[in-house]
């Protein structure tokens, strides 16, 4: 028998037959329709990306850390404390989980407030920022994240990461994700990678991202 304990955090507590806990982790609502980012990503993207792609992720994450010291842990705690195949599978859940809660079919435009601050005195303007973004995952060899992060002290820079890396892992706090691995955009834009991103500004949410600062 299992029991549904809490829902919080995107994880579930299940208790099992001998009462104990084990966290499981489930896929986040999204807080729009799989057609509502078209053209910029299209339904069938999001169908596949979420619903299959980050579906898999979790599935394994929560399948791969039964019996393991991760058993009951949280999401960060296992993407900075563990390697492998369980890091491979929680970083994706996680990078995932931050992705596809930065949109909005309403979004686009610029941060305001202190985030805004932020970036104009690292890299001097938006614009420029966006340039130097889109630059690193355009440049990024293979599958990966381009990350916007920052310190403890709320300095800003760009983490390139490849695979299913996170900043977390370094210290840093992610704001804002690109996927750029090959799922996130080859059925719209198939090789032309540098036009993703320059189309997927169009669609963030800054008030989802300004939170996370
Ligand atoms: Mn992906």
């Amino acid at each position: 028998m299992v029991v549904i304990n809490a829902t919080a955090n995107n994880n579930e507590i299940l208790t099992n037959n001998k009462n104990e806990k084990i966290m499981k982790f489930e896929l986040p609502k999204l807080p729009y329709a799989t057609n509502a980012l078209e053209p910029v990503i299209s339904k069938q993207t999001i169908e596949l990306h979420y619903g299959k792609h980050l579906q898999t992720y979790i599935n394994n994450l929560n399948n791969l850390v039964v019996g393991t010291k991760f058993e009951n842990a949280d999401l960060e705690t296992i993407v900075k404390e563990s390697d492998g195949a369980i890091f491979n599978n929680a970083g994706q859940t996680l990078n995932h989980n931050i992705y596809f809660l930065s949109f909005s079919p309403n979004g686009g435009g610029e941060p305001k407030g202190k985030l805004a601050e932020a970036i104009n005195a690292k890299w001097g303007s938006f614009e420029n920022f966006k340039k130097e973004l889109n630059t690193a995952g355009a440049g990024l060899f293979g599958s990966g994240w381009v990350w916007l992060a920052k310190d403890a002290s709320g300095k800003l820079s760009i983490e390139k990461e490849p695979n299913a890396g996170n900043p977390v892992t370094k210290g840093l706090t992610p704001l804002l994700g690109f996927d750029v691995w090959e799922h996130a955009y080859y059925l719209d834009y198939q090789n032309r990678r540098a036009d993703h991103l320059s189309e997927i500004w169009k669609i963030i949410d800054w008030n989802a991202v300004e939170g996370r600062y």
